[in-house]
């Protein structure tokens, strides 16, 4: 398709637009009496209307019924969380036996690498990508520190060339065959949280298998945003927060994603109560009796309260489903992209230079753009003038335009506010 940078096409491509309708189904913070333009849904999604029905539902059932909410509740608590599996297996390509919610993001990392990291004399190295989010830094530092092993040896960090913002696949998988017997674990992330590069998944885990290894993704960026086939590709375990692109609500529990070859398996694990199968979890046996599939890693009773909103964005992601989300997201992406080089052509002296891959089955929602010469006050002015982003050092904003509730007008609207922005700068 032919973009053009007008109103009129904006609109035009929002009338065409098969989602448009879900916009209304989501709060947006105002600017001027004008919902703002949101940027930022890689790193907390928009509430959905339909969200605070789910949480009161769950106040009511507490205030009538206390603990007998238990069992008698509209949607029981003490299985609650099994609602989550038939729809969130659709949307990561899993079957719902091998998918659980509990805990946040880092804490499941840590509780899989319980089981999954088992590392010995001769094979204990793991492989992960360069600056990957801190959280999973110090994850897989305190992991190896924990076991008694030395950081600098283990830590593996697949890195990019001089001279280029993205890794190369050939780069991941030549290292892989490097470390080969000595390689315990790979865990990299699905998208990478500052480039927005999508990694190929199914070949990072068929070459960790080849030499031995066990290969799990956090997919904290790519959950709600890109296709997957977490069972098909073959992935020993993967762990994702809720609240980025599916729109849970801050701090939001993690999914969970443990392949059903692991399932019998004997595993170490760290247990609690609400991984014993259900018919004697209130016998209070002592011996540990775990759910056959990932609910048997659960440990704790879990926050109702919490799960509640998510349970309301996982039901929408259902109906939706996710090829129509994929669909838009890459044309709205591209419109941006678009819009983006269209400014730089029409404005003397700036240059953005877009680091996140130009090909489309490398990046999905989020384009991560190099001020060059611009840098922080432009920046400040576009959250001035209504423009919800966020910034990283050294001079990069990431602008991810969620094809849930952004519209092409805002893309349009935004590319405006960025021209008079630079032009304001510039003077
Ligand atoms: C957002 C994010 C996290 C955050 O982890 P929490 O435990 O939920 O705070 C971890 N890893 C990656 C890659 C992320 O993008």
């Amino acid at each position: 398709m032919t973009f053009k940078n007008t109103r009129e096409f904006a609109q035009q491509l929002d009338q065409q637009d098969e989602l448009k309708h879900y916009r209304d189904e989501f709060i947006f913070p105002q600017h001027n009496e004008k919902n703002v333009i949101y940027f930022t849904g890689n790193s907390l999604g928009l509430q959905p209307k339909i969200a605070k029905t789910y949480v009161d539902e769950v106040m009511n059932d507490w205030a009538n019924l206390a603990v007998e909410g238990h069992f008698y509740a509209e949607k029981p608590w003490w299985d609650y969380h099994e609602r989550f599996a038939e729809p969130l297996s659709k949307i990561v390509g899993a079957k719902p036996a091998e998918i659980t919610v509990m805990n946040t993001l880092t804490v499941n990392l840590h509780l899989l690498m319980v089981s999954f990291y088992r590392p010995t004399k001769t094979r204990y190295k793991i492989i992960c990508e360069e600056k990957a989010f801190p959280s999973d830094q110090y994850m897989f530092q305190s992991q190896v520190e924990h076991h008694g092993y030395d950081s600098k040896d283990t830590i593996i960090e697949i890195k990019r060339r001089d001279g280029e913002h993205n890794i190369r696949l050939e780069d991941i998988l030549s290292k892989i065959e490097e470390i080969g017997d000595e390689l315990a674990l790979v865990l990299f992330g699905g998208v990478n949280y500052y480039t927005g590069q999508v990694f190929d998944m199914k070949t990072i885990t068929e070459a960790g298998h080849k030499v031995g290894a066990i290969v799990g993704f956090d997919l904290a960026h790519a959950a709600g945003n890109i296709e997957l086939h977490l069972h098909d590709w073959n992935i020993d375990f993967a762990a994702w927060c809720s609240y980025k692109y599916m729109n849970s609500g801050p701090g939001n529990a993690s999914g969970c994603f443990i392949h059903e070859k692991h399932h019998n398996s004997n595993l170490p694990r760290f247990a609690g109560w609400w991984g014993n199968i259900k018919e004697n979890r209130f016998k209070m046996e002592q011996k540990f009796n775990p759910i056959i599939g990932a609910d048997g890693w659960q440990i704790s009773n879990l926050p109702i309260l919490s799960l509640a909103p998510y349970l309301a964005s996982v039901e929408m992601f259902a109906k939706v489903g996710m090829p129509k989300l994929i669909k838009k997201r890459n044309q709205i992406t591209a419109y941006l992209e678009f819009i983006l080089h269209e400014i730089d052509n029409e404005i003397e002296g700036t240059e953005f230079e877009i680091i996140t891959p130009g090909n489309q089955d490398e990046r999905a929602c989020q384009l991560s753009v190099f001020l060059h010469g611009q840098g922080r006050s432009l920046f400040d002015y576009l959250i001035k003038n209504g423009v919800i982003t966020d910034w990283r050092e050294p001079n990069v904003i990431r602008l991810a335009p969620v094809p849930f509730y952004t519209s092409y007008e805002d893309m349009y609207n935004f590319g405006q506010i960025l021209k008079e922005g630079i032009q304001s700068l510039n003077n």
